[in-house]
């Protein structure tokens, strides 16, 4: 059948909007409502614009990612923190002053690295298949999946499998699974437990870059690095004698890993300048996240210290939200606030910390909004009791194992919201993850 463009605005109404899969990579996601659809490949941005439109939105300067989240009922801002790789390809900025993922001031950025992805490929776990279908009736391309380096699961540690279709996203990965069109990735260690302490490291350094809200300062992190450089006696500069941390990362990684990852690294030669790594000791420009995870994970004994040190100093440093974005905006605290209660796990002090804002302003807009502070509410049998119910337990088996009354349980469930539920489900799967590592 030969499609004309009226095919597609013509139909706009009858085509079906796909809400976001929890961490469901966006290229996919976008490729999940055109296979859904039943569209070619070529028509999908024009169908997404027409449904949207025949929804009553406005759909003039919307970006792909902009649709994709309006698809979800999310903010931009939500979208891009919680199912774009924007986070990892946008690691650091030139700019003291950067806004969170997503903002509507950066429509350029939006549009140009919203629904990108850092590396080639469809990448599943079969594990996370298992999981999705048995929860969701559905199976989706995670995020986390497609992380430059990350080759095995960090829920699961098994290898990552891919998918050998050249456009792995107008399908899901269960039927991809079942057609048998996914090839185990070649790994240099068989599951993420026994890989080497540098790989555990650059994982795990990966996946908290996922998790940032917005870009670092550049000069932050350099400066960071440029320091813990110096307690090694590596090079600070291109012309000294001193090994380069191109060196030091060389003696620490795997070469299977590196010749699959880093190929210009891979082929070096002792005291060979490498640009990819060595300017983030010898420049202050940007670098990817692969570059900053090699080096944070060379430099740095543990993960919490890497970031104490290289991603705080950033937050807690110039490269700080102005104050009128974050507090003047009711849809910021109907919706926007919510990766920022997630990544500080429920701690309200935290937040007003990472916001500059008064603690009792931020305490009083989060419950305003159903969201207590976790750390009070954790140390009750009731926070308890809500972690048992969020992974899966009913009310009464819940309130039973923690002795919590099942009146007040239903009180606070009430105002908790559903929201609150889901973030201790991903807390309780972060826990699980720093636990296994
Ligand atoms: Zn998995």
């Amino acid at each position: 059948m030969k499609l004309q463009p009226p095919f597609v605005e013509d139909r706009g109404a009858s085509w079906i909007l796909a809400e976001a899969m929890p961490d469901e990579l966006s290229a996919a996601h976008l490729g999940r409502f055109g296979g859904l659809n039943q569209l070619p490949p070529t028509r999908v941005r024009a169908a997404l614009r027409a449904a949207l439109q025949a929804a009553g939105h406005d759909v003039d300067a919307l970006s792909v990612m902009d649709g994709l989240a309006l698809s979800s009922g999310m903010s931009t801002i939500t979208y891009a923190q919680a199912n774009s790789m924007m986070p990892v390809l946008r690691v650091s900025t030139p700019s003291a002053y950067a806004r969170p993922f997503g903002h509507s001031e950066d429509t350029h950025l939006n549009r140009r690295v919203g629904i990108k992805v850092p590396k080639e490929g469809g990448f599943v776990c079969l594990k996370c298949i298992e999981e999705d279908l048995k929860r969701s009736d559905l199976s989706w391309f995670h995020r986390v999946h497609h992380l430059v380096g990350v080759d095995w699961c960090v829920h699961h540690g098994d290898p990552l499998w891919e998918v050998t279709d050249a456009k792995p996203f107008y399908s899901l990965p269960h039927i991809w699974m079942k057609n048998g069109q996914l090839r185990k990735l070649d790994v240099c260690s068989p599951t993420l437990d026994a890989a080497p302490a540098f790989i555990q490291r650059y994982v795990e350094i990966s996946v908290a870059f996922l998790g940032l809200l917005k870009p670092l300062f550049a000069l932050d992190v350099s400066q960071a690095i440029r320091n813990r450089v110096s307690e090694f006696f590596l090079g600070r500069s291109r012309r000294g004698m001193q090994p380069y941390l191109s060196d030091h990362i060389y003696d620490l990684a795997p070469k299977s890993w590196l010749h699959a990852h880093v190929p210009a690294l891979a082929q070096k030669r002792k005291h060979e300048y490498i640009n990819y790594i060595d300017d983030q000791v010898c420049s202050c420009e940007p670098a990817t996240a692969d570059a900053y995870a090699m080096a944070m994970a060379a430099l740095y004994p543990s993960v919490d210290q890497a970031f104490e040190e290289v991603v705080n100093q950033s937050e807690l440093g110039t490269n700080s939200i102005p104050p009128d974005f974050s507090s003047s905006r009711v849809e910021f605290w109907q919706g926007e606030v919510w990766p920022y209660y997630l990544m500080h796990k429920g701690d309200h002090r935290a937040v007003a910390k990472a916001l500059l804002l008064p603690f009792s302003q931020v305490t009083s807009r989060l419950l305003n909004a159903g969201l207590p502070d976790l750390t009070k509410l954790q140390m009750s049998s009731l926070g308890a009791t809500l972690s048992t119910f969020a992974s899966g337990e009913s009310i009464d088996q819940s309130c039973a194992a923690h002795g919590a009354d099942e009146q007040a349980f239903h009180a606070l469930l009430r105002v908790a919201c559903a929201p609150l539920v889901k973030a201790m489900e991903h807390l309780a799967k972060r826990h699980e993850y720093s636990g296994s590592t």
